[in-house]
C-alpha cells in the first residue's frame, strides 16, 4: 500500500498544501501554521485490529528502527522516509509509572505518570526531533542545500536537536536565553557540538530571531512551529493508550508553554479515532505556570480572545513563554477534548513536585505544574475518584537539580513544605543513634 503525507495550512478556508520536502513553516497565502496530513483512506485499508497488532509486535523490539516508539508507528508519522535516513536513538517506549501512593493520597483510584523524560536527552523533545532530523537527512540526500538546523529553546529543544544532529553528522545551531536555563540543559548542546548562541533576552526574543535567520533556506528551522516535530510528539497519546491495552484513559494533564505538545497529543488521539482504534476521546487539561499563563487567561474568557503576555521568571523555566506559537492549534484541540486550563503558582508547583518525589518519582518543575493542576482539580471535584488520570511528565528531574537543591535547602521564597535537608552530625555513633531515635519517632514516610 502507498501511504502519503503532506503539509497543509491549518486555516480551513485556505487549505494550501505543500510536499514534506519543501522548506516551508507557514502558509505563504495566509501566514497560518501548517500541519502534516495523512492519506487516511490508504491507512484504512488496514483494519484497526491489524494496526494495533502491528504496533504491539514492533513495540520495544530489537528490529531497527521499529523498536522505537516513533518508528514503530512509521506509517502514521512519516510514511515516505527511507529507513537509511532515519536518525533514531530508540526514543519513546517510556515507562507509564503507576503513581499508586500519590493517587491514594489524593483520593484517586488510578493515577499514572508518563515518564517522557526517561529518554536519550532527558525530555519529550526527542519524540519530535527524531522525525525532524530524519526528514532533514532525507532532504540533504536529495540535494537540498541545508547547511545547519537551528532552534530557539528554553533548554530541552536545543538538547534534543543537538544530540540528534550530532548522531546524524549535521551541524546544529541553538539560540538560548542567557541565564534562563538550567546548567544541565546548557551543557548538553555544548557537549554535542552545537553552535550555542546565548542571547540577552527571553525565549520569545530568541524565537523572533530564529524565525528571521531561518528565512535563509540553508538554515532549517527546528522549533515546533515546524509541524514535523508535532508528528513525532503525537505518538505519546497513542503509546499511552497502547500501554493500557488500547483503552482510553479519562483525563490527560500536560504542562504547556509554546503549546506544540498539547496540539500533538490531541492530533495523535484524533488519528486513532479516525482510524477506529478508539471510540471516545479523553478530557485534556493544560497546566501553565501562573507566571506565564496566556492560555489560562484566554480560557477564562472561553477562548473568545487570546493576548500574549510578558512571561515572568518561573521555576518552570521550560514553559516560561508568553507568546506561544501553536496557540491556535492548542485551542482547536481543547475545544474538541472538553479542555480545561489550570495554573500553578511557584509554591504550588514546587510543593507538588516534591510531594510526588516523596512517593517515588523524581519530578522536573514542569511536571510539578501538572501535578499541582491535578491537585487543584481534584479539590474542585472536576477530577473524581473513579477517573483514570494520566499526567504527562515532560522532562527528567536530573536536568533540574538546581531547582531541587534550592527547594530542599529552603532557599525559595515560600516555606517548602516537603523539604528534606540532610542532618549534619559529628562522626560519632552516639550522635548518629540519638539523631536516628529522634527522627524515626517523628517521621512518617
Ligand atoms: C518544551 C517543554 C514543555 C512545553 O511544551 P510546549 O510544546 O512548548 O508546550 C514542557 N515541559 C518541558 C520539560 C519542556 O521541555
Ligand atoms: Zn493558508
Amino acid at each position: 500500500m502507498e501511504y502519503r503525507a503532506w503539509f497543509q495550512c491549518i486555516n480551513e478556508g485556505c487549505g494550501a498544501v505543500h510536499p514534506l520536502n519543501q522548506i516551508i513553516y507557514r502558509c505563504e497565502r495566509c501566514q497560518s501554521l501548517l500541519e502534516v496530513r495523512h492519506d487516511l483512506e490508504a491507512l484504512r485499508h488496514r483494519s484497526a485490529a491489524a494496526w494495533m497488532k502491528l504496533f504491539d509486535d514492533r513495540y520495544r523490539s530489537n528490529q531497527w528502527p521499529y523498536g522505537s516508539g516513533i518508528w514503530g508507528k512509521k506509517e502514521w508519522v512519516l510514511p515516505n522516509i527511507k529507513d537509511e535516513n532515519i536518525v533514531s536513538l530508540y526514543e519513546g517506549c517510556t515507562n507509564l509509572f503507576w503513581a499508586e501512593r500519590l493517587g491514594k493520597l489524593l483520593g484517586l483510584s488510578e493515577l499514572w505518570v508518563k515518564l517522557c523524560g526517561n529518554t536519550h536527552s532527558g525530555s519529550f523533545k526527542d519524540l519530535g526531533m527524531t522525525v525532524l532530523v530524519s526528514q532533514v537527512k532525507q532532504m540533504i540526500s536529495e540535494g537540498a542545500p541545508i547547511k545547519a538546523v537551528a532552534c530557539a529553546s528554553t533548554g530541552d529543544t536545543s538538547a534534543a536537536l543537538a544530540t540528534y544532529c550530532a548522531a546524524a553528522g549535521i551541524q546544529s545551531i541553538v539560540l538560548l536565553p542567557k541565564g534562563k536555563i538550567s546548567t544541565a540543559q546548557l551543557v548538553q548542546p555544548i557537549a554535542n557540538g552545537a553552535l550555542v548562541l546565548s542571547l540577552d533576552t527571553d525565549f520569545d526574543g530568541c524565537m523572533k530571531v530564529v524565525q528571521e535567520i531561518t528565512k535563509d533556506p540553508t538554515i532549517y528551522l527546528a522549533n515546533s512551529m515546524n509541524s514535523l516535530r508535532v508528528e513525532g510528539q503525537k505518538t505519546v497519546g497513542i503509546e499511552i493508550v497502547q500501554q493500557f491495552d488500547w483503552e482510553v484513559p479519562d483525563v490527560f494533564i500536560i504542562p504547556g508553554g509554546n503549546l506544540g505538545n498539547v496540539s500533538a497529543l490531541g492530533s495523535g488521539l484524533l488519528m486513532m479515532r479516525e482510524l477506529g482504534l478508539i471510540h471516545r476521546l479523553p478530557r485534556i487539561v493544560v497546566a501553565q505556570a501562573q507566571k506565564a499563563n496566556p492560555l489560562y487567561r484566554s480560557y477564562q474568557k472561553g477562548f473568545a480572545e487570546f493576548a500574549p503576555v510578558q512571561a515572568e521568571k518561573t521555576l518552570a523555566s521550560a514553559i516560561q513563554i508568553g507568546n506561544p506559537v501553536s496557540v491556535q492549534k492548542a485551542i482547536r484541540v481543547l475545544k474538541q477534548f472538553d479542555g480545561v486550563v489550570e495554573e500553578a503558582t511557584e509554591e504550588e508547583l514546587a510543593d507538588a513536585a516534591a510531594l510526588g518525589d516523596r512517593t517515588g518519582m523524581f519530578n522536573c518543575p514542569h511536571t510539578g505544574v501538572a501535578l499541582a493542576a491535578l491537585i487543584k482539580l481534584v479539590r474542585r471535584g472536576v477530577i473524581q475518584k473513579q477517573h483514570r488520570v494520566v499526567v504527562i511528565s515532560t522532562a527528567h528531574g536530573l536536568k533540574f537539580t538546581d531547582f531541587k537543591v534550592r527547594y530542599h535547602d529552603k532557599a525559595l521564597e515560600f516555606p517548602c513544605r516537603h523539604a528534606n535537608p540532610p542532618i549534619e552530625l559529628p562522626p560519632r555513633v552516639d550522635a548518629v543513634k540519638a539523631a536516628l531515635d529522634k527522627a524515626l519517632r517523628e517521621r512518617v514516610v
